[in-house]
């Protein structure tokens, strides 16, 4: 929408208001923050840039962060069909891939060696719910369920030197209760709160782990178990604008609950020939650094906010005026297996984008320092492996003080 247009008016009104209120401290409401999503034009998202870029600067300082990560596909089996996914393989298919405890190993210690301090263990959801052969392999490995094999993966990487980050989907309480012993943080997109999604014909009508009501509990069992966590949006799925905003207050309202949010990812889909929504249109640079901008003002100003560098090759600039603090898991090693047509920058190139902007570049734990020394959060038994990467943990509490 053009906010000089007449029809513009009062959504431009209520984007200023939105900007005002958000200057003044306080929270942008719903209809402003759609507004401020709505209007496209130039000088309205300059000031939507400039204000975001503002609170990012005053809360998170002039260093942005990645965390240098090696991604284990634990499997790329999953019982949904997100219709956007080309991550997810069916037993037959012969990229089928269910990491061997070996292999999980000899990952982690080749991540260890160039660097790499995150062993992101990212899965399809629940796959011994659908497939009776991975079943067998999980009983021939001596598991019963995904997340007990995700458990042991976490001790496999943590012996290798790595710290866990583990995105396994939906889980239930009793299986974070447990991973949380073997993970420094863990994550779930939220993607969207709209349960429209799930509707025929819609990206999320044969996922039944894509409820909303069900990603929005996990949300909010992982707060109540005290486990720093990431989540995100995901754009261009289907949803409207004011549904963007709905998951955005709903990921607010879960992190005042329990304080538990520490970054909340913005990712925009991604068109690829194989996929059923091949031909949907992906959301522009500026739609993205938009809906990053008015993440970072109705997200409390603690919580980091990011956009995966691989997904926007050209737009870094772009999203650093945005108010981002931080890039996510980039790997010297490993590709994104989710958008595997996606290489990761070199993080010499990034950091020189970065320092054109003002900002140094920096690499963070996959935990953020105000978890590591509050009470509760960090288990016990990891906080050596954490202190033993303590120079970047040290990186990171300067970027935010
Ligand atoms: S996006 Fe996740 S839940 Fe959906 S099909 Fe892919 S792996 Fe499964």
């Amino acid at each position: 929408m053009r906010c000089d247009l007449a029809d513009g008016d009062a959504v431009a009104a209520l984007a200023s208001s939105g900007l005002a209120r958000a200057a003044a401290g306080g929270d942008p409401t719903r209809g402003e923050a759609v507004a401020l999503l709505a209007c496209d034009d130039v000088d309205a998202t300059a000031a939507l840039l400039a204000a975001a870029g503002a609170r990012r600067d005053a809360a998170w300082g002039r260093t942005l962060t990645y965390s240098p990560k090696v991604f284990l596909p634990v499997t790329n089996l999953c019982r949904d069909r997100c219709t956007y996914c080309t991550f997810r393989k069916d037993p037959d298919d012969p990229d089928a891939w269910t990491m061997q405890p070996d292999e999980i190993a000899a990952w982690s210690a080749r991540g260890r060696a160039l660097g790499c301090t995150e062993a992101l263990l990212c899965l399809g959801d629940r796959p011994e719910a659908a497939f009776r052969g991975y079943r067998d392999l999980l009983a021939g490995l001596g598991h019963r369920t995904t997340a007990e094999y995700v458990h042991r993966a976490g001790r496999i990487a943590l012996a290798e030197g790595l710290l866990p980050h583990t995105n396994a989907g939906v889980l239930t309480r009793d299986e974070m209760a447990r991973l949380r012993d073997v993970n420094v943080s863990m994550g779930l997109m939220l993607e969207s709160t709209s349960p429209r999604l799930r509707g025929r014909g819609e990206v999320h009508q044969w996922a039944p782990d894509k409820d909303p009501a069900v990603r929005l509990r996990m949300l909010h069992e992982a707060g109540e178990l005290r486990i720093p966590f990431t989540t995100g949006l995901l754009l261009g799925i289907g949803e409207t604008l004011a549904e963007r905003v709905d998951t955005l207050l709903a990921i607010r309202d879960a992190h005042r609950a329990h304080g538990h949010v520490q970054e909340v990812i913005v990712q925009s889909f991604r068109a690829k020939p194989t996929i059923p929504r091949a031909a949907a249109p992906e959301p522009g640079a500026l739609e993205l650094a938009r809906t990053l901008a008015v993440a970072r003002l109705v997200l409390d100003a603690d919580v980091g906010v990011q956009a995966p560098p691989n997904l926007s090759p050209d737009g870094h600039a772009l999203l650093v005026r945005a108010g981002l603090n931080d890039w996510g898991g980039m790997s010297p090693l490993t590709p994104d297996y989710v958008n595997p047509e996606a290489p990761w920058p070199h993080v010499a190139a990034l950091a020189r984008t970065c320092a054109a902007a003002g900002y140094a570049l920096a690499p963070r734990l996959p935990i953020y320092p105000a978890f590591v020394d509050r009470p509760g959060w960090l288990a016990p038994g990891l906080r050596e492996a954490v202190a033993r990467h303590a120079p970047h943990a040290a990186v990171m509490e300067e970027a935010a003080s």
